[in-house]
């Protein structure tokens, strides 16, 4: 998808929602705790944060819904709302949280207003690899504490992809001391954007449509969006030349989460099918994202610098970390209980990825 067609598509889906208007009362579901009979046809809506079919993250959801069609003989029918058509793109939480629709696949830090925990599940500044953190999430307790806090908002989330290390984002000119983050305006959500605030970058909030025409007019000084692949899609290459390399989201995790109740009015099968279904895409989106940005680095044009911030200012990124997480931790109990379980998995996985995979990649290199 190129730059253009996909803000079209972006621009067609906030047109195409204010056509459909609102979702109506008679498609709530029902509060009756149906259970569904094996065999018969269950129909499920699921909204996107994404426009249609967008690379990778859309394309990926598309095929998931496609596999649990395959996977359950035709008796489980999932159909994709891209963002903007049901419901807003960051009312998806909100809308599948009420039983308007079933289900969204979305991003986990958009919900941290909702709590502020939420966050750590979506991926940590300077922290777990994707791969680390659904070992954490599977394996180190984090899923059980996600669908307890979730369960609150009568949401059950399983995981629904990841982007694996994302870059540090685009600048227009190089960033070498702290001096030059000093008043930068940069388009960057999240932990890592308060991290930034800390560092003196005045950090901004742009929808996706608006990011590369702030970033080609000047009216921001930089933006991250994801890695090389969907970045120069939206053409971020044609208006900064210095692109560094990521350490606030190392390993950001989606999710495809289904209203609670609904969830538990579906039978063992399909339950089954749509959390095997939802494990093969987080694997195959993994790889896709690994594949296409190694293809699309080396597409970069001429122009592009590739560069890594210098020591000082990632030593302090690290003691704005720390500071941002303390006040969490002080301000909401929910937040503290998740840090200590990541960070007890952290303290685990250290010690064997650094004789693993951290020498192994070193001697390999
Ligand atoms: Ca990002």
């Amino acid at each position: 998808m190129k730059r253009r067609d996909f803000l079209t598509t972006s621009a067609l889906g906030l047109g195409a929602f204010g056509l459909s208007g609102c979702y109506r009362e008679e498609n709530k579901i029902s509060d009756k705790n149906i259970h569904i009979k094996k065999g018969r046809v269950v129909k499920l809506k699921l909204a996107t944060s994404w426009p249609a079919h967008f690379p990778i993250m859309g394309t990926g959801v598309d095929n998931f819904a496609k596999r649990c069609k395959e996977l359950s003989g035709g008796t489980l029918n999932i159909k994709v709302y891209p963002k903007n058509i049901l419901v807003p793109a960051l009312q998806v939480f909100d809308s599948t949280s009420l039983g308007q629709i079933d289900a969204f696949h979305s991003g986990v830090y958009y919900w941290k207003g909702k709590n502020s925990a939420f966050s750590i599940f979506g991926g940590m500044p300077l922290g777990l690899t994707s791969e680390e953190m659904i070992t954490w999430m599977k394996f180190g307790g984090g899923l059980d504490l996600w669908r307890e806090l979730y369960g609150k908002f009568n949401l059950y989330p399983l995981i629904g992809g990841t982007t694996g290390p994302q870059m540090g984002g685009w600048f227009k000119k190089p960033i070498n001391s702290l001096t030059d983050l000093k008043g930068l305006k940069m388009r960057i959500p999240g932990l890592g954007g308060e991290v930034m605030k800390k560092l003196g970058v005045n950090p901004v909030l742009l929808p996706a449509g608006e990011i590369f025409t702030s970033l080609e007019r000047g009216t921001i000084d930089a933006t991250e969006w994801v890695g090389p692949a969907l970045d120069s899609m939206m053409g971020f290459d044609k208006a900064a030349d210095y692109y560094y390399t990521g350490w606030h989201e190392p390993g950001s995790i989606l999710e495809i989460t289904f209203n609670k109740k609904r969830w538990e009015q579906l039978s063992d099968e399909h339950r089954a099918i749509i959390t095997a279904a939802s494990e093969e895409m987080t694997g195959n989106m993994l790889q896709e994202f690994r594949y296409k940005n190694a293809k699309a680095l080396q597409e970069l044009p001429k122009n592009v610098q590739i560069k890594t911030f210098p020591k000082e200012i990632m030593d302090a990124a690290k003691a704005a970390l720390s500071e941002v997480l303390e006040l969490e931790s002080k301000k909401s109990k929910d937040f503290k209980q998740v840090l200590e379980s990541y960070n007890n998995f952290t303290t685990l996985n250290k010690k064997w990825d650094d004789i693993s995979t951290k020498n192994f990649l070193n001697i390999r290199s």
